[in-house]
């Protein structure tokens, strides 16, 4: 999975973009989607795969 919510647990390490618009972040497998310090719940957007 590529994509995931607040509180979804993180399928693929890799940098993902909020669709809020705020900065990217870099999670690793099975972290916990955080929520938007600014927005919220967020849903975020895979944009670079990492190892
Ligand atoms: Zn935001």
């Amino acid at each position: 999975m590529t994509s995931g919510s607040t509180g979804n647990k993180c399928q693929q390490s890799g940098i993902y973009a909020p669709n809020c618009g705020c900065k990217e972040i870099a999670l690793s497998k099975d972290d916990t989607f955080p929520p938007c310090p600014t927005h919220g719940a967020v849903t975020y957007t895979l944009v670079r795969p990492t190892r």
